[in-house]
């Protein structure tokens, strides 16, 4: 018989799944194993071995054990390193945490570390704590999300001739070819989006920039309603299908507007 290994690590929880009675079914980021999917036995009675935990975006400290890398870990203990509690009195800020949590799930397979997207989502998680929630906060998570997650659309240049972008051109964005047309490329009339020169440049400036300078900038209403149109289309159509937190999050923005 396989011996279960014992393993520690920290995570953010990305979701749960009742399982009988009294189990969960737990999915983490992980530091050390990327997506780690694991069952909790008795999480549903025993609050005290698991203290409520398994709350989405929560981040944990977990020990598991498991016979081999396929299969489901057995989540031995988890508790809390930081719960966000600044996010969760919040509505905005926690659809906002909700939203970066089920992409970063969309975007990972299991099993794959990737220490750069569990920092993402620890500096935007924390940020998010402390200061206003923007648009740009939103879509500079996402172009950050897709750099790491090798998805990231070409906006330099001209995908076809290659002329760098420059301003006062305007570009057409084709979220199939992942990657912007000058004016004279394009065929704006088949399955491009037109994208300002603006945007582009915002687009770009957010993927790489300090994140202590995000809470700066401030979007304009223009430049908030193109950025989210180009990447919320480009996300669908890379994932083939809309993701569900985002959906949600705009319903709560309309009924409270
Ligand atoms: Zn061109």
């Amino acid at each position: 018989m396989a011996v279960r290994e014992s393993y520690k690590t920290t995570g953010f929880v990305l979701r749960t799944l009742s399982y009988g009675e009294s189990d969960l079914i737990v999915t983490f980021y992980s530091h050390d194993f990327g997506k780690l999917k694991g069952i909790a036995k008795g999480a549903k009675r025993s609050k005290k071995r698991f203290a409520n935990v398994f709350e989405p975006f929560s981040l944990t400290n977990i020990i598991f054990t498991r016979k081999s890398r396929d299969m489901l870990a057995f989540i031995e203990s988890c508790d809390i390193i930081d719960h966000y509690h600044a996010i969760r009195q919040d509505m905005e800020k926690t659809l906002i945490a909700s939203y970066f949590i089920d992409l970063t799930d969309h975007f990972s397979p299991e099993g794959k570390k990737n220490e750069k997207v569990f920092q993402l989502l620890r500096d935007f998680l924390l940020m998010l704590g402390k200061e206003k929630a923007s648009d740009a906060t939103v879509r500079f998570f996402e172009m950050r999300l897709l750099k790491l997650t090798g998805f990231e659309p070409a906006l330099e240049h001209c995908i076809v001739c290659k002329t760098p972008v420059t301003n006062g051109n305007s570009y057409y964005f084709h979220a199939g070819e992942g990657g912007i047309k000058c004016s004279a490329c394009a065929q704006p009339q088949r399955y491009e989006q037109p994208i300002s020169a603006g945007t582009v440049r915002t687009l770009l400036l957010g993927k790489d920039m300090d994140i202590e300078k995000i809470k700066l900038i401030a979007l304009t209403d223009s430049l908030a309603a193109e950025s989210r149109s180009i990447l919320i289309g480009f996300i669908a159509h890379v994932l083939g299908r809309e993701v569900k937190s985002l959906k949600v999050m705009e319903q709560v923005r309309k009924l409270c507007t």
